[in-house]
């Protein structure tokens, strides 16, 4: 079964997506996503990879990532090669589980629980104005998540402060003010709710141990990006000095990047984000090096909607899976997965419940072909990646070694 065609689908209402499809000549069609730069993640899916697809085998999904990978590797990996690379594969994993009859997590392993505990990270979208009611009434919101079941949440209490002086200058009564809505939902609700703060890695450490240490008394679910993680050895004294598990998060691209901070003992809480981070492939085994380490994985989402079917079939597979990261202001009533996809994702009293079906368990509605904002771009054919203009020497081929010629200056003795 060979890959055929890998498109992108753009559309200028969510202009930070990318949904990539990848098409097989036995019909199947495989979805995939990523968020951030869709010029730059459609330029690296049509200009590097689809020429290193078109033709290959569809079911040889670690061979791609590998092959995909290593091209992107000549010069840094990390950044739109890294979310292309994340796209496609998990519209193979996709592909992989249609021609299966099964779902994803059917084929990492299978299943350890039909269903997983969400956490509503605070959006909004139409009528639901969550994210202003975390600014003006936190309790309001906190008593509100528990009526729809769900029984924890995160916010970023700290950014509008950050934002002022670049995370150089708390001052005590910022440091007061930003505990304000974690107080107000503890009176509201008291310990029902577990309650995460993000930082967007906006903090020096300095003030990052100090916003720690005074959240700490409010029994915080964990503390995620106080400081960009660009230093592990900063990861490993927060961790020394707060009590709330470090959170090192979306920010981690590939098993490498990971791998540094789970074994210095400085993600306590591991979040990757499977759209940026490598896909399916690599953050099922992001899970499982965190499982080696005895720490939790709770995949990073606040994207689209492909990213949370993707990261439920880890999180059903995954023994660590601890929480996975929802909006209901995009799932739910009046949320806009619902104009993406079909089916949508479903929650039931705070609970994610396993998708449905083979494969991914969604699909791009018909329908997003025919609106006005659509751009879809498309490549079939296999060819050679640009290189930037380097001439290659060909030499004669002088043996073979499985499918891979050596060619070499003959005249030369092996
Ligand atoms: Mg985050």
């Amino acid at each position: 079964m060979k890959i055929t065609r890998i498109e992108t689908i753009h559309l200028k209402q969510f202009a930070a997506a990318t949904w990539v499809r990848v098409h097989t000549d036995a019909g199947y069609i495989g979805l995939g996503e990523t968020w951030f730069g869709p010029r730059s993640v459609a330029g690296a899916v049509h200009e590097m990879f689809s020429p290193l697809l078109i033709g290959q085998e569809a079911s040889a999904i670690e061979r791609h990532w590998r092959d995909m990978f290593d091209m992107a590797n000549a010069y840094g990996y990390a950044g739109a090669e890294a979310r292309a690379i994340s796209a496609i594969d998990i519209a193979l994993w996709d592909i992989a589980g249609q021609v299966a009859g099964q779902p994803i997590y059917n084929l990492l392993g299978g299943a350890c629980r039909d269903r997983i505990r969400t956490y509503n990270t605070t959006g909004q979208w139409g009528e639901n104005r969550d994210m202003e009611r975390a600014m003006i009434d936190a309790g309001t919101l906190a008593k509100s998540l528990l009526d729809d079941g769900i029984t924890a949440m995160k916010w970023a209490f700290t950014d509008p402060f950050a934002d002022l002086s670049r995370g150089v200058d708390l001052r005590a009564e910022d440091l007061a003010l930003m505990l304000k809505p974690i107080e107000a939902m503890r009176d509201a609700v008291g310990n029902q709710l577990d309650i995460a703060n993000d930082g967007h890695g906006r903090w020096n450490l300095n003030n990052a141990i100090r916003i720690g240490q005074a959240m700490d008394p409010f029994d915080m679910m964990w503390q995620e990006e106080l400081i960009q993680p660009t230093n592990v050895e900063n990861h490993v004294t927060l961790a020394q000095e707060i009590i709330a598990p470090v959170c090192v998060s979306e920010r981690l691209v590939s098993k490498y990047q990971f791998r540094e901070y789970l074994r210095a003992g400085a993600a306590e809480v591991v979040m990757p984000d499977l759209i940026w981070t490598g896909g399916i492939t690599e953050t099922k085994k992001i899970a499982t090096m965190a499982e080696a380490e005895q720490r939790p994985v709770a995949p990073h989402d606040m994207t689209g909607p492909v990213n949370v079917f993707a990261c439920a079939h880890i999180c059903m597979n995954a023994p660590n899976a601890w929480l996975m990261e929802t909006c209901r202001a995009f799932y739910g009533k009046g949320g806009w997965y619902a104009d993406v996809v079909e089916p949508n994702i479903r929650v039931v009293d705070g609970q994610l419940l396993a998708p449905v079906g083979p494969g991914l368990g969604t699909r791009l509605r018909d329908d997003v072909f025919d609106r006005a904002d659509v751009t879809v771009e498309s490549s079939d054919k296999p060819g050679a990646p640009h290189w930037g203009g380097h001439e290659s020497p060909v030499f004669e081929i002088v043996g073979e070694r499985g499918e891979r010629k050596i060619q070499y200056r003959k005249s030369w003795d092996r």
